[in-house]
């Protein structure tokens, strides 16, 4: 699933195409997919022009002149895709979104989780009310606040709290590993036994993982390309998530994989403690 670097790079790769762009013809093939209904949506997007284009954790918004936001989540598998109107349609297609010029936006999702709702101008935007705070643009000690104040409320295990996207607005499955990882903390402690220093250091790897990866436009594992069809690189950086069984980047001794919060993780328990 796409996370916060994910989202962010694809951002950064539409926002110049995007930009000003008119919406003529909207194509829907998931009714599912779209809110308010096919009809409403697609007579409601007619006309409007493209403003900005912004992210709030995994979530990406498309902010219309109007105020109003389309707010997208590409869940497990979804992409987007900028092509011409008339090149022929990928296979899973769900949305289109064609412009006044030749260009269209597609939303392309074979797992068919993804979702795009229109929801009407509000600060924050509808549906994002419940989102916790952003990990690279809130301040430190607000941040570390806000993430003790959850775990002393708790009774699971910290990486069940770094995913919890009404804590942590982008961090999914793949850079909860990495942070703690990074930080040296078991996945598997609850998160309420966490220490200050420890936080402190879960934080620092949380700021440097997440922007290394930005760097590197993301991690490319199954499905994941930016709004030009690139992949990210930082799956060539990863030092536990999918290397179940090989040895520790630093000990040596062999990664374990198991299920915490109902997630796969991995870990090294040498250096996890
Ligand atoms: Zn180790």
């Amino acid at each position: 699933m796409p996370e916060l670097p994910e989202v962010e790079t694809i951002r950064r790769s539409l926002l110049p195409l995007v930009k000003e762009k008119v919406i003529g013809q909207v194509r829907v093939f998931l009714a599912k997919a779209v809110k308010p209904g096919p009809e409403q949506f697609a007579a409601e997007l007619k006309g409007k022009r493209i403003t900005d284009l912004q992210r709030r954790g995994k979530y990406l918004l498309v902010v219309l002149d109007t105020g109003q936001n389309l707010v997208l989540h590409l869940r497990m598998s979804g992409r987007l895709v900028w092509q011409n109107k008339e090149e022929p349609l990928a296979k899973h297609t769900t949305l289109v979104l064609d412009f006044l010029d030749a260009n269209s936006l597609h939303f392309v999702d074979p797992r068919k989780f993804g979702t795009a709702a229109l929801v009407p101008p509000a600060e924050p935007p509808t549906g994002l009310t419940g989102l916790g705070l952003e990990p690279l643009t809130t301040e430190k000690e607000q941040l570390l606040t806000a993430v003790k104040k959850a775990a002393a409320r708790r009774s699971g295990p910290v990486k069940g709290l770094l995913l919890d996207q009404r804590v942590l607005a982008g961090l999914g499955n793949i850079y909860a590993d990495e942070v703690l990882f990074a930080a040296g903390v078991s996945p598997l402690r609850p998160a309420r036994e966490v220490t200050t220093a420890e936080w402190e250091r879960i934080y620092c790897s949380i700021v440097e993982i997440l922007n290394q990866s930005l760097r590197h436009r993301g991690t490319s594992q199954r499905d994941y390309v930016d709004g030009r069809g690139e992949p990210g690189a930082f799956q060539n950086y990863l030092r536990v998530y999918g290397r179940k069984k090989e040895p520790c980047a630093h000990c040596g001794n062999p990664l374990v994989y198991t299920r915490v919060a109902g997630r796969g993780t991995h870990y090294c328990p040498v250096c996890q403690p």
